[in-house]
């Protein structure tokens, strides 16, 4: 294939990273391998923003085929792409620059004049991330926003702006280490990912290191809720100065710390730090949200934002998609669809649903997400879903980039819990929902990590299909305002 005018250096060396030539320079795409995963598409966004010409192909939309990245002078695969796949051997044989999602961010960060504040943690990484770019545009920074959810609000994985870059900072594959941040947020460190680490100490040590890479900066932001980030807070100060390690959370010794302004009204929140206070009304519930929250006010104190501006633009976040997003009504059943797939996660998210709605009955269909995943932590997630729900059904479990393991099913988890948890199909699970429509107040809940989303996309549109045939519009479609649809709109969810 001829390629003209790709810059020295452009070529894959064994073991190491291609570079992205400079944007403009009208050699050619940039393909992105993998192109409909969250994170490649807010790549996709920022790419085409600074100017790049872009190319992309996915699995789920034709396939691969080596001769994709033809006429390209990049190609940035997914982390689920293998580096033999031949699609990209192909591409390196034929002198593109061959690298990895998170590389290709990383340089193009290096190549901005502004700084990176990085989001990281086992879990909340998403919201945190969400809250901190809307707080950041409240305040007038112009952040430009790189996120692992879909926001309404931004239309896609990315906000684009020529202020200080927020990216969620995904651990898995030790992506995040390619990433140089002045401000670093850990959010929660856990046993996650161990097919990555091998074990909890080698987790650790890389968020030591991502964090550590902020001191003499911004510093580090950490949740003084969580053991494992307060392990990474308490290193970070050991090593680099007690100033460059600052707590956020719900615990009395946070230094940025948010708590209900009254017991029951969840909503209204007031944010206390070293040097002052603010209150806001959150259209997030639950716990958790309130630990993202803090984190993100956090981050924007640091970045010195206005505390009323942001505290304004933090209330005005709804949520990404799939983070607890009520999807439709049919009558008393209420439909959503929500991203948890570690059972940290599930308890939170059951727990925020419990709390915004008391009486109503909770029934969660949950899609285990990864087999090693599932073998690791199949007590965990049976216990979780029969402490958090009054009923779960057990869809199999979704193995996205693992081959499955033999003996490895759903039932692990139903075996884990008591007869309120039991596997089922998806034809089952639609059933249920049906069904629930002649009782009484019911959240029925769609959750994993997987295309469980897709089954609660066909339920929500069942639903409205079953409720436009009798009963006029659906509850959903009065919702004024299209943001506050997509995570927690009190209309829906809330009380
Ligand atoms: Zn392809």
């Amino acid at each position: 294939m001829i390629r003209t005018g790709a810059p020295a250096g452009a070529r894959s060396a064994p073991g190491g990273q291609g570079r992205l030539p400079a944007p403009g320079a009208g050699t050619g795409a940039v393909h992105l391998m993998g192109a409909k995963g969250a994170g490649m598409q807010g790549l996709e966004t920022a790419l085409e923003w600074l100017g790049y010409e872009v190319s992309g192909c996915d699995l789920s939309s034709g396939g691969h085929d080596p001769r994709h990245a033809k006429g390209a002078v990049a190609l940035v695969r997914s982390s689920a792409i293998p580096p033999d796949h031949p699609e990209v051997i192909a591409a390196a044989r034929a002198g593109l620059a061959v690298m990895t999602r998170a590389e290709a961010l990383g340089q193009l960060l290096r190549g901005r004049d502004e700084i990176t504040v990085g989001i990281a943690g086992s879990h909340g990484k998403t919201t945190i991330t969400g809250l901190t770019g809307a707080g950041a545009e409240a305040a007038g920074l112009d952040p430009l926003v790189l996120v692992g959810g879909r926001v309404s609000r931004w239309d896609g994985y990315a906000r684009t702006g020529a202020g200080p870059a927020v990216v969620e900072a995904d651990e898995y594959d030790r992506s995040f280490l390619q990433l140089d941040p002045a401000l670093a947020l850990v959010s929660s460190v856990e046993a996650e990912h161990l097919d990555t680490y091998g074990s909890l100490e080698a987790i650790e040590s890389a968020f030591a290191e991502f964090a550590g890479r902020a001191a003499g900066r911004l510093g580090c932001v950490w949740c003084a809720d969580d053991p494992g980030a307060r392990r990474i807070g308490q290193l970070v100060q050991e090593r680099y100065g007690a100033g460059e390690a600052m707590s956020y959370g719900l615990a009395g010794d946070a230094w940025c710390r948010a708590m209900p302004v009254e017991p029951g009204a969840t909503d209204l929140l007031r944010i206390k730090w070293s040097e002052g206070e603010v209150s806001l009304r959150s259209l997030l519930p639950g716990r958790h949200n309130r630990q993202n929250i803090a984190g993100a006010f956090a981050v924007l104190l640091r970045l010195g934002a206005d505390p009323e501006a942001a505290a304004a633009g933090l209330g005005g976040f709804g949520g990404a998609d799939r983070r607890l997003q009520t999807l439709g009504r049919l009558r008393h059943v209420t439909i959503v669809d929500d991203y948890a797939h570690h059972p940290t996660e599930v308890a939170a998210s059951l727990a925020a649903l419990r709390e915004t709605r008391p009486g109503a009955r909770l029934t969660v269909v949950f899609q285990p997400h990864l087999y090693t995943r599932t073998t690791a932590l199949a007590g965990d997630f049976g216990r979780e879903l029969e402490a958090g729900a009054d009923e779960a059904l057990v869809l199999p479990v979704f193995g996205a980039r693992e081959p499955p393991l033999l003996g490895v099913t759903s039932s692990l988890i139903s075996k884990a819990a008591g007869p309120s948890v039991r596997t089922c199909d998806r034809t089952e699970a639609l059933d249920v929902v049906r069904g629930a429509a002649a009782g009484g107040e019911h959240l029925v809940v769609f959750m994993g990590a997987g295309d469980v989303t897709d089954l609660a996309r066909e339920a929500a549109a069942a639903a409205a299909e079953i409720e436009g045939s009798g009963r006029g519009p659906a509850d959903d479609s009065a919702c004024p305002d299209a943001e506050r649809r997509t995570g927690a709109c009190r209309a829906h969810v809330g009380a």
